[in-house]
């Protein structure tokens, strides 16, 4: 459901949680990102415009610094999407003491059958003696599948194949339905909503006067669900929408988005073809699943929980300057635990975080990690200020391997990553004068991204 939308969303929260200054390209990429997925969610355009405004006009507020930045910036994302679906979760009110009546309207394969019966099953799960009651007199199959329907999950239904007046068929029933908690009513669809479709409706409506009149609508149609929406709205009074098929388009976010734009609320949606197929809609539930978290403060955690921004700067300086010792290396693994990539190196390195350097290169090796940081825990202070002397006195590298459990090859190994980022910095002299937002030209950064990716094996 939603897959571009959600990883996009997904990378965007990654991207401010990773980044080691949230800067206006850091958000001007996120935005960009985040528009490229709800247009292709077919989210309206003038919402999209709107959103990414609206967010970076939040992001640029220069007074909330460091980490709080970064927090100030992932909510402002959660709560302007969470605004385009609305941030209400409606429920319909359902009372055992009382009969309620809910009637499904819709235009031609909507999924208004199909969904009489999910909702049948939905409720009859939760304790309502619950009945469907068959009014699409026009289509003789509908009769037929609302009865197979019923039968597969034990709902009582009643149907009457011969008759053409849907008042008459309830009329037939009106007495036997009088034992029910629930009675959920499928009607007839048309192409349109045409006259005789209005007329249709409101005749049921003042004859059975249901509870719940919903509009059932199919994600497909994309934001197309706006007019479709306000249209019957306006004629037959819909208290609100179930929109189905959200699991086959790609287009359900503006169906969603669409619902909310005409204060039609979205109480359920279909989310496959089986009778059980159908979720309660509840927006912030929706987001999180979206954004892959059990909620907002997962996301805030995560991001306090990334790169300390202090310590990065601290490290930048020193890389910079070219006295960037193993302790430094060091703190730098430990930092990246919890990101997990060395990646972040790269991308303090003005210029280098845009070169593609090869995400495997660059992956996660928690359990390399773990070793080297036995390995630097075994060295003398003098050999973490000049790691040179391992390399020349090979029972120093005899002697490191025994005292943290590895061999002088991990050793070889770790020398050789922290020469080859020291080397990167110093290769590149002069890096501390390419102003970072410009980073290196594309020229120098092939060449880095080159040298950086044949060496960096892991
Ligand atoms: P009606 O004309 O409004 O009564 O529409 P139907 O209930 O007959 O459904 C039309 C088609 O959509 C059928 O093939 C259903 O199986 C399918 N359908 C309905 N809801 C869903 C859904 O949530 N997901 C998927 N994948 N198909 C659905
Ligand atoms: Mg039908």
């Amino acid at each position: 459901m939603l897959n571009k939308l959600s990883s996009a969303l997904k990378k965007g929260f990654n991207k401010i949680a990773g980044a080691v200054f949230v800067d206006k390209k850091t958000i001007d990429s996120v935005v960009k990102d985040l528009q490229r997925a709800l247009i292709q969610a077919d989210v309206n355009i003038h919402l999209v415009k709107q959103i990414g405004d609206k967010i970076k006009k939040e992001a640029a507020n220069e007074k909330i610094k460091g980490i709080e930045r970064k927090e100030h910036l992932t909510k402002v994302l959660h709560d302007e999407i969470l605004s385009l679906l609305g941030t209400e979760k409606h429920e319909l009110k359902l009372d055992k003491e009382k009969q309620t009546k809910i009637m499904l309207l819709g235009l031609y394969g909507a999924g208004k059958t199909t969904t009489t019966s999910k909702l049948a099953v939905y409720y009859a799960k939760r304790g309502f003696k619950t009945a469907i009651l068959g009014l699409d007199v026009h289509r003789p199959a509908a009769a037929e599948q609302l009865e197979q329907l019923g039968k597969q999950s034990k709902i009582a239904t009643f149907t009457d194949k011969k008759q053409k007046n849907a008042l008459k068929v309830y009329e037939k029933y009106k007495k036997d339905l009088k034992d029910f908690d629930l009675v959920i009513i499928d009607t007839a669809g048309r192409h349109s909503l045409d006259k005789e479709l209005v007329k249709e409706i409101k005749d049921i409506s003042k004859k059975i006067k249901p509870d719940y009149t919903l509009l059932t609508i199919q994600a497909d149609i994309g934001q197309a669900a706006k007019q479709q929406a306000s249209e019957f709205q306006k004629a037959c009074d819909i208290n609100g929408v179930i929109i189905t098929r959200m699991d086959s388009t790609a287009k359900a976010g503006g169906a969603l988005t669409a619902c909310n734009e005409t204060k039609a609320p979205v109480y359920f949606i279909g989310t496959g073809e089986k009778v059980g197929d159908l979720e309660t809609f509840n927006p912030q539930s929706f987001i999180s699943r979206l954004l892959g978290l059990g909620d907002l403060e997962g996301l805030l955690e995560k991001v306090q929980s990334a790169v300390d921004e202090k310590s990065q700067k601290k490290i930048k300086n020193k890389l910079e300057k070219g006295d960037f010792d193993l302790r430094d290396f060091q703190e730098q693994l430990k930092q990246m635990k919890g990101m997990g990539s060395l990646s972040k190196i790269a991308e303090m390195i003005p210029g280098l975080g845009k070169a593609k350097i090869p995400e495997n290169m660059l992956g996660t090796q928690e359990h390399k990690m773990k070793k080297w940081q036995h390995i630097i825990d075994s060295m003398t202070e003098q050999e973490i200020k000049n790691p040179e002397i391992i390399e020349k006195q090979t029972t120093r590298l005899g002697r490191i391997a025994k005292g943290s459990g590895t061999t002088t090859t991990d050793i070889r190994q770790l020398l050789k990553q922290y020469k080859l980022l020291k080397e990167m910095t110093q290769g590149t002299s002069g890096l501390s004068d390419i102003d970072p937002s410009q980073g290196l030209n594309s020229k120098q950064m092939q060449k880095l991204a080159k040298k950086f990716g044949k060496k960096m094996k892991f």
